[in-house]
């Protein structure tokens, strides 16, 4: 017979599988790419994460390719809001440790930016009722907040396109051109200098 607490462990990650599942199969429709998620759950209790981490967290993608969420967050609501955010990171185009190293904040970025726009379409689609005050304590304090504002700031700058196709846009990018395409997409701007005055500052925020 299984311990009580093994047991439990067992049906959190059964219960977590499943769940990630549906998020990964519903941003993959969202987005048009594959995610390269393995199919593996870790659950690890958040003495032991915060031991395996500098920064809190409450959930990643592995460079396995497996997905670790902390104990603490596996039943809340709000788990959601992780659940969605590293299933993008398991579509992200050009996603490496190198990359991530040299560009971190130009894939947390746009993931977290993606992961606001995509939740209530998403969570609608799972059939699932949760309030946005699950989530809204949350990403008041979240620490990737300062390059969600960063990359809108020089969206504003740039010709007109929905918040949400200039994110998609860049998550098709392989994240280690991430900065300089958007570079790029500047030259079209209807004032080129202010760009670049723009970009100079926020892409600050952008840099690892
Ligand atoms: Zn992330």
């Amino acid at each position: 017979m299984p311990q009580p607490q093994e047991q439990r462990e067992r049906l959190t990650r059964e219960r977590l599988t499943e769940e990630i599942g549906r998020v990964v199969a519903e941003v993959e429709q969202l987005t048009g790419l594959r995610s390269r998620w393995n199919g593996t759950v870790t659950v690890l209790d958040d003495r032991t994460a915060a031991l395996f981490s500098p920064e809190p967290y409450s959930a990643k993608k592995e460079w396995s390719c497996s997905i670790t969420v902390v104990t603490s967050v596996a039943a809340e609501d709000g788990r959601w809001r992780t659940l969605i955010h590293e299933a993008l990171h398991s579509v992200s185009i050009g996603l490496t440790p190198q990359s991530f190293l040299l560009f971190p904040y130009w894939e947390e970025g746009v993931v977290e930016n993606l992961q606001r726009l995509y939740r209530p379409i998403l969570l609608k689609r799972l059939g699932l009722a949760v309030t946005e005050a699950a989530f809204t304590a949350t990403e008041a304090e979240w620490r990737y907040s300062a390059p969600v504002d960063a990359l809108r700031r020089i969206m504003a700058e740039l010709p007109a396109t929905g918040e949400q196709e200039f994110m998609e846009r860049l998550l098709r990018v392989p994240l280690a051109s991430r900065k300089a395409t958007v570079f790029g997409w500047g030259r079209g701007a209807e004032d080129f200098e202010r760009f670049k005055r723009v970009y100079a500052e926020a892409s600050g925020h952008l840099n690892g």
